[in-house]
């Protein structure tokens, strides 16, 4: 196949058909690009209005994308196109009445634009031309819309947006429109760039009002990145950026380079790397929602050596779904969150999009992993098994999970709001509303109920814990426990702030400063309701 499409490739750009990808193939594809002009404006920069013959082609094109009722010779100040592009935003909110109804202007350090305001965002792929075309042989209509879904859920999992596909509600009344054409196509002003047969142009796309993605169908593209020529999926993520507002970055590794670069490497992806995160996160802000559980999951594996190691992973459970983790890079596993029913073996039985998760921990014999693995929810909890990865039938006497915690914890209310467990004391801490339950586990007993705030006061002059508070966990990582409650986390004070604060007394279970879970705990973002499976 792959041979085939670089075939394809070599005659959809008129060059010799060879097979191989020898340098005519590698300089075409070196300056294959996005059709998006790649200057950025400042409203502040140009106080003059330039002669239209000063203009760069470049410019001209930027200027007629931005305006496309404007003539080449007639080109705006920049302020003035500004006011236009509100202007001709506030009529096309009239002429579309329900789509995303306002536009929000945003500035940052690389410019300004128009982004979306609302939570949802709808998409549909229209078309004109029959689709796939004879070009396009190597997808098939469905692969072409699962690729165009997989890359809006991408963006998804960095930002506080859910995409949604709309394929009921009248055309003007869709957010972001995605289509396929050849030179002049989809009644858009602007034509893709060849020179002679070479195809310079992948796609372009039109930034809010118009919020539309045109892909050159004359571009033999494939399902994935690994194949050459042209992946659409890395194509449509980058299209997708322009839509919400993203320019050109002269960053090679971005994926909002104009120039079209080959997955180079096992190592590389199409995941959206820091720098892309960061500048969407300047128009969009980041993931603030809080979660259910935060949890370190330790347990033994059996090593390619066949030596038994421990291995841990943090995860972050919110309704039906959880995050891996990945505390070295400071971001989620790619491609998470999953639905928690599907990987966690036997938690359906308590926990759908309607039952949260209200806590999970892990009585574990101190310096060693093991020891048993509970989930709570509701009246019940289930005991999960770390070495087989599934939920158990049975407990060590033989009872039958789930069981209920008043058989189970004696003296425990419920539901929690959440759980941990401190080795070195053996006691499970249980949270309910404003109280602390301590659980001996030895003698599964309680041994003491105090407030929230008198067992882990604050240090340093900070407030002490708060009531209600959503999840608690040890993590391996930071060797530290820490405390959720909405958007913000609290750090019990560990031997590093001891040792930083030697002249001061820090008491026992203390916390320091609330603190913004998202500066710490980077794109844990809802995706909507769906999972993608390939
Ligand atoms: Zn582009
Ligand atoms: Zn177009």
């Amino acid at each position: 196949e792959f041979l085939i499409a670089l075939s394809n490739f070599q005659h959809a750009n008129g060059i010799a058909i060879t097979g191989v990808l020898d340098r005519d193939t590698m300089l075409i594809m070196t300056q294959l690009r996005c059709g998006v002009p790649d200057l950025t404006i400042n409203p502040n920069a140009t106080t003059t209005t330039p002669e239209p013959s000063t203009l760069s082609e470049n410019e001209k094109k930027l200027a007629k994308m931005q305006n496309p009722n404007q003539n080449d010779t007639d080109i705006v100040q920049t302020s003035v196109l500004l006011q236009r592009i509100i202007l001709n935003s506030r009529r096309e909110r009239r002429q579309r009445t329900k789509r995303s109804t306002l536009f929000q202007m945003y500035s940052t350090r690389s410019g300004w634009g128009l982004a979306f305001p609302g939570r949802t965002i709808t998409w549909r792929l229209v078309g004109e031309l029959l689709w796939p075309s004879s070009n396009n042989q190597f997808m098939t209509s469905n692969e072409v819309w699962f690729t165009v879904k997989l890359a809006f859920r991408m963006w998804s999992e960095i930002l506080p947006r859910n995409f949604l596909e709309d394929t009921v509600s009248p055309v003007s009344e869709v957010d972001i429109l995605l289509g396929f054409g050849t030179n002049r196509h989809n009644r858009c002003p602007v034509p893709f760039t060849t020179q002679g047969q070479f195809i310079q142009e992948y796609a372009h796309a039109w930034p809010l009002p118009q919020a539309e993605i045109h892909f050159n169908d004359r571009q033999p593209y494939t399902r994935s990145s690994s194949n050459y020529p042209i992946s659409l999926l890395k194509v449509a993520i980058h299209e997708i950026g322009h839509t919400l507002g993203l320019p050109h970055s002269d960053d090679r590794m971005s994926i909002m380079n104009p120039y079209y670069k080959p997955i180079q490497g096992s190592k590389d992806t199409d995941e959206l790397r820091t720098s892309d995160r960061n500048s969407i996160q300047n128009i969009y802000g980041s993931c603030e929602l809080p979660f259910d559980v935060a949890f370190d999951w330790v347990r033994r594996e059996r090593a390619e050596d066949g030596v038994y190691r421990w291995k841990y992973n943090s995860y972050f459970f919110r309704r039906q779904w959880y995050w891996l983790y990945e505390n070295r890079h400071h971001r989620p596993r790619y491609g998470d969150p999953k639905l928690t029913a599907h990987h966690w073996l036997g938690i359906m039985q308590i926990n759908d999009q309607h039952r949260k998760i209200d806590g999970i921990v892990h009585v574990r014999e101190l310096n060693s992993p093991e020891g048993p693995t509970f989930f709570f929810k509701g009246d019940i909890f289930l005991e999960y098994d770390n070495d087989r990865s599934r939920a158990k039938i049975r407990d060590s006497a033989g009872n039958r999970y789930p069981r209920r915690i008043k058989d189970g914890f004696p003296g425990v209310p419920y539901p929690i709001d959440t759980v941990f467990y401190k080795a070195d004391e053996r006691i499970i801490y249980f949270f309910k509303n404003n109280l602390v339950y301590k659980f001996h586990w030895p003698s599964k007993r309680v041994v003491d109920v105090k407030t929230v705030s008198t067992t882990f006061p604050g240090w340093g002059g900070a407030a002490p814990l708060p009531s209600n508070i959503d999840s608690a966990y040890y993590s391996y990582t930071s060797q530290a426990y820490f405390f959720f409650k909405g958007a913000y986390f609290w750090k019990m004070a560990g031997n590093q702030e001891r040792y930083l604060n030697r002249r001061i007394r820090i008491p026992n279970n203390s916390v320091g400063p609330r603190r913004r879970t998202s500066s710490t705990w980077r794109d844990i973002c809802d995706v909507g309701e769906t999972e993608l499976v390939m």
